[in-house]
């Protein structure tokens, strides 16, 4: 048995079937930054350590919250406004252009213990759609608020707006002059079991660089980029949102465990490398279910991530990221 797991436990590295799972005892945040053609040959080791405080400086925030028993929808928001503000990932600044130059932002979040969602899509003047995405699930009777529409909601409540050139960087403007070749994603993720055993997801981006005016992609559509049912798991994607859209990703991921019996480590590679590796679809996911397990799966070069929660078996608190396939983990990974 304890061979069996070991063998599951282990990455996958060819064909870009990059897959971990892990398991943790009591409250657990999985994020991401994002995935793509993510290539240790692109990036400097200033580069790789900028990323790497990131997404740390993101979970220690995530877990120490949870850890003191916040809420998870709380912990997930603050996080997802964390990555959003930092210019290295494609949410909120630092987001890719549409194919006029602008920046027109999506996101979402889902509570699993009650299955209310949140999103928005099409914003061009909100500083964190995290948290108007979260306005609109607690209050409104809607899912999903777009454009202009999102915005006038937004002026009835506290948010910050700001002018569409302040989610422009040189390093995007660069990107968009040559975003035909361009193949790079940056979406940011995050799922967190809390204290009170409940689930929560939220994703932000800016979408694929050079989008049709108007294109909405998967992470605001519930059930493709995001999703959280407490009886399945916390689902954060990343990728090509036109597959994850047509595939129902996020969703998928609960439905095979529900309806199909499936672990959530099986639902995740079926997801990934069955569906939509045959669908050339090109990204990963981040999941994790009230039993602790967690997983990262992409089909994609890389992908920016990292965990943070106590290992069951080590009894540690495991502070992890990764960035590149082929990866790596603590030898006291739980398995
Ligand atoms: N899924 C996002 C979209 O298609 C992009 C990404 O994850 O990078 O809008």
């Amino acid at each position: 048995m304890r061979l069996h797991l070991l063998l599951l436990a282990l990455p996958f590295f060819s064909n870009g079937q990059n897959h971990q799972q892990f398991k943790f005892d009591g409250p657990a945040i999985v994020i991401h930054g994002g995935a793509g053609g993510i290539e240790r040959k692109y990036y400097t080791d200033e580069q790789i350590a900028e990323y790497d405080s990131a997404l740390k400086a993101v979970l220690k925030v995530g877990y120490g919250r949870l850890a003191n028993n916040a809420n998870g929808m709380d912990v997930v928001v603050e996080c997802l406004t964390m990555l959003e503000n930092d210019p290295h990932f494609n949410a909120g600044k630092g987001a890719v252009f549409n194919d006029q130059g602008e920046v027109e932002l999506d996101a979402s979040v889902m509570d699993g213990s009650t299955k209310m969602a949140g999103a928005v899509a099409g914003l061009k003047h909100i500083k964190n759609p995290a948290k108007l995405a979260r306005a609109v699930m607690e209050e409104t009777s809607h899912v999903l608020l777009i454009g202009d529409g999102a915005e006038e909601f937004a002026k009835t409540q506290d948010h910050e707006f700001v002018d569409n050139e302040y989610f422009l960087t040189p390093k995007r403007k660069a990107q968009y002059e040559r975003w035909k070749q361009m193949k790079k994603n940056g979406t940011v993720g995050v799922v967190v079991l809390d204290n009170q055993g409940n689930l929560y997801a939220g994703t932000s981006t800016g979408g694929m660089m050079g989008k049709k005016y108007g294109r909405v992609g998967d992470v605001p559509i519930i059930g493709a980029g995001t999703y959280a049912d407490n009886n399945g798991a916390a689902v954060s994607c990343t990728g090509h949102g036109e597959y994850y859209i047509r595939n129902n990703v996020a969703f998928q991921v609960n439905a095979r465990m529900q309806y199909q019996g499936l672990t959530l480590e099986e639902s995740a590679r079926e997801v990934i490398f069955g569906v939509l590796n045959s669908e050339a679809g090109n990204g990963g996911l981040i999941a994790l279910d009230a039993e602790g397990n967690a997983v990262w799966t992409f089909n994609s070069k890389g992908m920016f991530r990292g965990a943070m929660g106590k290992m069951t078996t080590s009894q540690k608190v495991i502070l992890h990221t990764d960035i590149f396939g082929d990866p790596t983990w603590p030898e006291d990974c739980g398995f």
